[in-house]
């Protein structure tokens, strides 16, 4: 009762969403905060290998609703389950990933039970709030901040009288940590018949196309980020220039996608990915907090840029003032000459 839940994703080949293993990390911290135990929910179908990869992010209680009609994901099936789980549990928090399904699943259920869902959370703590009209004082909620108004203001939502809280993340937002390989939760199998109904499955999906990632831009250690700066969709090939010789991928600011300079899978920031590599390198980018949001915990930055002032220098490890058609030929010859 009263616990933290995490709605497992699940993918094609039985994976467990990174998403998801993101949440339990953040989920893990929260219920340590709060005293109370972290419940994960995985609904779907030849679920077997569910609990190994999750229990090591330090998972107490996992449920699991193991029917072939729930998978591939429907949203009436897994909205059903969810509502009645959270009836029979009461959590205080519940977490979903900000993907297509968590963002469909997630205000379904919120609607549901009446309680209220904070979208694409870019940070979750634990807190007090007093609410100055009424004078009351609520402890140990969730504070769920967000850019908001444009990203000209940082907002932290509370959701004092209704339970659960729930929120969204966007994949990348949290980091992934570990708790014990050896931590053993405990697993309930639930009969979905309790849940659901046959007319839940009144939607059949017939025919599915899945389209996989052209690159690995969330999970490179090199990002070579381009932006408006960069000028031209031709010019951006010196980026993947740059990307190839450094074993890196190549990013972009929302400006340049919308120039039509690279493919909108690539845009960084709050509207984009979420990136955290060991480098990352901002070409043309004047960094605006859209922007940052999804790169600042990249571990070194560099900003190449015409401008001394631009926004990005701030942040930035290093900062090449100068024409990035200059200096990126320049980086990659000098890279070339060290025979790597
Ligand atoms: C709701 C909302 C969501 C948004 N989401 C995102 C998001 O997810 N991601 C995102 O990136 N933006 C997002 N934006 C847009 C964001 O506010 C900025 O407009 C955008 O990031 C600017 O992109 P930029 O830095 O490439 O372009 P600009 O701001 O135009 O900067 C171009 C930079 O290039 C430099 N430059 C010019 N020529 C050269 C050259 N030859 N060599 C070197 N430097 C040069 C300039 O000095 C300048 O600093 C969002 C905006 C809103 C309102």
């Amino acid at each position: 009762m009263n616990n933290l839940f995490i709605y497992i994703e699940l993918q094609d080949n039985g994976r467990v969403a990174e998403v998801s293993l993101e949440l339990l990390s953040k989920g893990r911290s929260l219920a340590d905060e709060l005293d109370c135990q972290l419940e994960a929910v995985a609904i779907g179908t030849r679920l077997d290998g569910v609990a190994a990869q999750v229990m090591p992010y330090g998972v107490d209680v996992l449920h699991l609703f193991d029917d072939e009609r729930l998978y591939p994901y429907t949203t009436i099936p897994h909205a059903a389950i969810l509502t009645k789980l959270f009836e029979e549990e009461k959590p205080q928090i519940a977490l979903l990933g900000a993907t297509a399904i968590g963002r469909e699943l997630g205000p379904r259920v919120s609607a549901t039970l009446h309680g209220g869902l904070t979208a694409d959370c870019t940070a979750l703590s634990i807190g007090d709030y007093t609410d100055e009209q009424t004078g009351r004082h609520y402890e140990n909620i969730l504070l769920q901040t967000l850019p908001s108004f444009g990203g000209n203001v940082v907002a932290t939502i509370v959701n004092p009288e209704h339970r659960p809280q729930m929120a969204t993340v966007r994949e990348g937002v949290m980091r992934k940590e570990l708790r014990d390989t050896n931590y053993q939760g405990k697993i309930i199998r639930h009969d979905t018949k309790n849940y659901v109904t046959d007319t839940d499955f009144v939607i059949k999906i017939i025919e599915r196309h899945i389209e996989h990632a052209k690159h690995n831009l969330k999970g490179a250690s090199i990002v070579v980020a381009g932006g408006y700066g960069i000028g031209s969709r031709e010019n951006f090939n010196l980026l993947f220039d740059l990307a190839k010789e450094l074993h890196g991928e190549v990013g972009a600011s929302r400006a340049a996608v919308d120039a039509g300079f690279v493919d909108h899978d690539r845009m960084i920031g709050q509207t984009g990915l979420t990136v955290r590599p060991k480098l990352y390198i901002a070409c043309g980018i004047s960094g605006q907090i859209q922007h940052t949001i999804g790169m600042q915990d990249s571990a070194t930055i560099i900003s190449i840029n015409t401008d001394p002032n631009a926004p990005i220098n701030a942040i930035a490890d290093y900062v090449i003032i100068g024409r990035v058609e200059e200096v990126i030929p320049k980086m990659i010859k000098g890279y070339k000459s060290l025979g790597k």
